[in-house]
């Protein structure tokens, strides 16, 4: 038997079918917002990330799929979505002529992490990215949407998360207060953290170890160190998501660590264990810069749907269609058999039957199985009448139906 890859998973039945009603509910609410879809490739050329995402970053340094293609050219499953619209904007020209742009994505992102539950080597994002927008406006506005989006499909109390992480003119400063306190209690870090300091100190804030967690503890507040712009564009933020209602408080240890992100980067949490972030996103007006257009600022997020999934999994407001029918049937002349099904399914309700012969009996006793809570019959009395012969299989109860009227009577 051949396996699935480790960290690879299957996603089927139910979760399959939450997965497809969260993503019609995304795309819904992208488009609501005034995001319009985009479909990239999975694979790019590796700089695109190595330098979209940052040489330092764990991402590139330890967790890329990266091969050589049979030329020899260095290629790699993307680890995440911004890059390559980053990648497909400049190379239409949009950052010189057309710079206001909005996108939405949804796919499969591939990171060679050590797999464990909630975290795989395929998983999947939907995100957006706002380009040539600076301004509170665009920030709350997309946040909102994100929390009417959980609400929707039934995320129990999202919470949001928000930082202003400064930008080029304040950081330096932040970062040279931040390292000097981090050298004075370097031998309480973990190894990782304590090369950060010289690398990335902002990435020590978010160490998920307790010992940095104390540490941190006690570090500059960045809020002290916002110039004008950042803090009055972080106060805008803040009292616009207010004047919307939106739960939110400030973390000041949440950052997105790549140092081309400024001002707002913000989290959304919820449900239980409300420590585990359903998204991550940002503002990051030095990007498209970076990956060789012109100076645009970017604002973007990405929601983890494996981790909505498996959340709505246990708590959800999902709800099977009920509209599926099963057709058990018994007939000399097998077109009609079509013929029904065809009925029905202009009708808008989806029908299946089994393509052998076979009792009515083992018939019901394989939409049972099934889970169908209605079945049709058809017999070769049912195939003469306009009417449909409709069993509830929870309490056999047999009515006889219009095929028009039929979903109401599978509420
Ligand atoms: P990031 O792109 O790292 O900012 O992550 C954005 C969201 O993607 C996070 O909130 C996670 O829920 C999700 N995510 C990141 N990495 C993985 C993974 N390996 N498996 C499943 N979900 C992930």
């Amino acid at each position: 038997m051949i396996q699935s890859l480790r960290g690879m998973r299957d996603i089927a039945g139910r979760e399959a079918r939450i997965f497809q009603w969260i993503e019609e509910r995304a795309r819904y609410f992208f488009e609501l917002y005034g995001y319009r879809e985009i479909k990239l490739p999975v694979m790019e050329r590796t700089e695109l990330f190595s330098r979209g995402i940052g040489d330092e970053s764990d991402i590139v340094q330890k967790e890329m799929y990266t091969f050589e293609d049979r030329k020899g050219r260095s290629v790699t499953l993307r680890p995440e979505g911004t890059a390559g619209v980053v990648r497909h904007y400049i190379e239409n020209g949009y950052d010189k002529r057309d710079p206001l742009k909005k996108f939405y994505y949804s796919g499969a992102m591939f990171r060679y992490e050590r797999p464990q539950k909630g975290r795989y080597r395929q998983f999947y994002q939907f995100g957006v990215e706002a380009f040539g927008m600076e301004s509170p406006l665009i920030d709350a506005d997309t946040i909102t949407m994100l929390v009417d989006y959980f609400r929707d499909i039934g995320v129990e109390s999202p919470l949001v998360k928000v930082n202003n992480i400064g930008c080029p003119v304040c950081r330096p400063d932040y970062n040279r207060a931040l390292q000097g306190y981090l050298r004075n209690h370097e031998e309480r870090l973990c190894p990782d953290c304590r090369k950060r300091i010289e690398t990335n100190p902002l990435r020590v804030l978010d160490c998920k170890r307790e010992s940095c967690r104390k540490v941190v503890a006690d570090s500059p507040d960045i809020a002290d160190f916002l110039c004008d712009s950042c803090r009055s564009y972080d106060e805008e933020v803040q009292t616009l998501l207010s004047a919307r209602k939106i739960p939110f408080e400030r973390d000041r240890f949440l950052v997105r660590g790549l140092d081309y992100y400024v001002k707002t980067v913000f989290e959304i949490h919820g449900g239980e264990g409300a420590q585990n972030a359903l998204m991550g996103g940002g503002r990051y007006d030095g990007l498209v810069e970076a990956l060789g257009g012109q100076p645009v600022p970017g604002f973007g997020f990405a929601i983890g749907v494996d981790r909505l999934v498996s959340l709505l999994m246990e708590t959800s407001l999902f709800e099977e269609d009920p509209g599926k029918l099963f057709m058990v049937w018994s007939l000399e002349e097998q077109a009609l058999l079509l013929e029904k099904c065809d009925i029905l399914r202009k009708c808008g309700v989806s029908v299946d039957f089994l393509p052998d012969k076979r009792s009515f009996s083992s018939q019901l006793k394989y939409a049972h199985r099934q889970g169908y809570r209605h079945v049709v019959i058809l017999g070769e009395e049912e195939a003469q009448s306009e009417q449909i012969h409709l069993k509830n299989m929870e309490t056999g109860d047999e009515t006889y139906v219009s095929p028009y009227d039929i979903r109401e009577h599978l509420i």
